[in-house]
């Protein structure tokens, strides 16, 4: 065999059919064009104008997976991915890149980056197309990658990770979204709700965190069930949760949907086999052409709410202007609250206590009063509330228990006839959720070196009914110390005499309100004779509170009341009037 022989039958197959289709290309330039396609990292396809591959280089074959043979005459369009027959992919590319795919041997996809050159002849024929593609699948997996990652990053920014519901976030975003279409859409109306749970800590400290956490699951998973797919609930955190009601946001609807819900909290959760019944206070704001910020639609909802749970439990209220100036002045106290302290703004007032048959001063009621630098004088029941809500009633109570204290012991020093002398303290519920209430009592006591036997205590009736189990411990513990226990404003809640029983107080005060009615109405003052019986039956001392009358006084001797306190005899006083009262006269103290 001669050297050209040899030469030719070492040629590819694809040398041969492109020496074979352009005459006028010798074999020599067919065997550079081969060498220096076969350089290049992209795959690099020639096609006659049929789209028929007449050479392809060593990337195509290593990038599909097929023989020189198996794609050598065999039309372009069996690899390459296209949305229907026609072969404008490889048109469009010769004008600029493109996006396209190849398919591998194996039927796997390979996307590329295409372009195409158009080779011409001498007298401007398209004589054969060069199809350049470099392989993009692997920035393509990266792309994907990150716009999967960017999606998951969106969604966990704008959900609660525990319930799966949307976040604060998400739901102010949609809260915007109901804003705009309400500004758009004068017909469109909607309704924020937002819901907080009723002692929820409580749940928390008595079954620990876990079940806390799968309480609120089933508590989501319950509100959806009341909801159209076009509301949104979310959990705003902690334990609150908002609701967009965007499919009728009426007010009759909105008051279905509340019904809903409050009969649905009505029914138990389970709790690892515990059954756990819990209720939610709710704040509404029915949306107005006046809102145009998601955060004045917030803010009064929050107002609302406030109110809902001042009121009682599972309570709701539906946000009104004036609420607004309530809420604005709350926080005005609020921040005035928490420098009262150590600018000494506060005072302890004394109301006497008299036996009713001597008009004996018996005692004193600390009663705090709030020397406002600005506002002037301003009365417990304002503050107190917030007090308790920011927990500044704590460190407030601290104080009064042990400004009390003192104040007695220096009285009962005055002289020896004064001993007996009881202060009464009011107590807050709050106290109660303190570990070391009982702590701090008795360390009170131990400072001011005051007799135990002359603290009296103070509790509301609704303070008993709020957690009855743990008051009632803390009761029996102060009274095995000797302190005096007292059952405030009995008549105003859920007045059983019954229940009272159960606690261990020393002295029941008639709420004033019956004091009030009972020279008007036969019912009450029947009433009042019967609180007086039972409560002497049970040994109880009764004390009438809000006595402002000779009538109210002459009655309540008659009925068998001992006790009594109020305006006939004296307002409260100023720890210097009260001792000018004590420093004039003997015991008894007349006043
Ligand atoms: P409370 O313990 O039932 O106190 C009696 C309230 O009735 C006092 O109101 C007193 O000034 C008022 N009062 C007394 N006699 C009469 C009367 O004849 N007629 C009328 N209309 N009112 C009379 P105040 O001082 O405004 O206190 C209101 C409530 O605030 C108290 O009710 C008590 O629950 C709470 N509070 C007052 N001081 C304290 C305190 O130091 N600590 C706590 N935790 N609560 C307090
Ligand atoms: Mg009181
Ligand atoms: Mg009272």
């Amino acid at each position: 065999m001669n050297k050209t022989t040899e030469y030719k039958n070492n040629l590819t197959l694809a040398l041969k059919q492109l020496n074979q289709q352009f005459s006028d290309l010798s074999m020599v330039a067919c065997a550079w064009i081969q060498t220096i396609i076969n350089i290049i990292n992209d795959s690099v396809i020639v096609l006659d104008t049929n789209y028929t591959i007449l050479m392809v280089n060593q990337t195509t074959i290593n990038l599909l997976g097929y023989s020189e043979k198996e794609l050598v005459n065999k039309s372009i369009l069996n690899i390459l991915y296209q949305n229907s027959d026609d072969v404008s992919i490889i048109e469009n590319s010769s004008k600029k890149t493109i996006e396209s795919a190849y398919f591998r041997k194996n039927n796997q996809e390979v996307e590329v980056l295409l372009s195409s050159q158009l080779i011409y002849s001498e007298d401007q024929e398209i004589m054969a197309i060069i199809c350049i593609a470099q392989d993009i699948s692997q920035e393509k997996r990266i792309e994907k990658l990150i716009k999967e990652n960017e999606r998951k990053l969106y969604y966990d920014l704008r959900h609660d990770k525990l319930t799966g519901l949307p976040n604060r976030k998400l739901f102010i975003e949609e809260l915007e979204t109901s804003l705009e279409k309400a500004q758009e859409d004068k017909s469109f109306c909607f309704t924020v709700l937002i819901l907080d749970l009723d002692q929820f800590k409580l749940i928390n400290n008595s079954y620990g965190h876990l079940m806390g956490d799968n309480l609120l699951i089933q508590m989501g998973e319950r509100l959806k069930t009341y909801l159209h797919e076009q509301d949104i609930l979310a959990r705003l955190g902690g334990d609150e949760f908002g609701i967009i009601l965007n499919h009728l946001g009426n007010l009759d609807h909105t008051l279905e949907i509340v019904d809903l819900i409050k009969k649905g909290f009505a029914l138990p959760f389970q709790l690892n086999g515990h059954e756990v019944y819990s209720s939610a206070s709710i704040g509404i704001t029915i949306s107005d052409t006046k809102y145009q910020k998601f955060g004045d639609i917030l803010r009064d909802t929050g107002a609302a709410l406030n109110q809902a749970k001042i009121k009682d439990k599972a309570s709701y209220t539906i946000f009104r202007q004036e609420m607004y100036v309530e809420a604005v002045n709350r926080l005005e106290l609020d921040n005035d609250l928490r420098r009262a302290i150590e600018r000494q703004e506060f005072e302890l007032t004394y109301q006497p206590i008299v036996e009713l048959n001597t008009q004996k001063v018996i005692g004193f009621e600390a009663l705090i009063r709030w020397q406002h630098p600005k506002k002037g004088l301003i009365n417990p029941g304002k503050f107190i509330p917030i007090a308790e809500e920011t927990g500044l009633i704590i460190p407030l109570s601290n104080w009064i228990l042990n400004q009390g204290c003192q104040q007695m012991c220096e009285w009962q020093k005055l002289s020896d006839s004064y001993q007996e002398l009881i202060i009464s303290i009011n107590l807050s519920v709050k106290q109660f959720s303190e570990n070391n209430l009982v702590e701090e009592i008795i360390n009170t006591l131990q400072n001011s070196g005051m007799n135990k036997n002359c603290l009296k205590l103070e509790i509301t009736e609704s303070c008993i009914i709020k957690n009855t189990e743990e008051v009632c411990s803390i009761l029996n513990q102060l009274k095995a110390l000797g302190i005096n226990l007292s059952m405030d404003d009995f008549g105003t809640g859920y007045s059983s005499l019954s229940y009272l029983h159960r606690f261990p107080f020393d002295t029941l005060k008639i709420d004033r309100s019956f004091i009030k009615d009972m020279s008007q109405s036969i019912d009450k003052l029947r009433l009042t004779q019967t609180i007086i019986h039972l409560a002497n039956d049970f040994g109880m001392e009764v004390i009438a509170e809000g006595i402002e009358t000779k009538k109210q006084w002459e009655q309540l001797k008659q009925l068998g009341c001992s006790y009594g306190q109020g305006y006939y005899f004296a307002q409260p006083l100023t720890a210097e009037e009260v001792e000018k009262i004590i420093l004039k006269g003997n015991n008894p103290l007349i006043i």
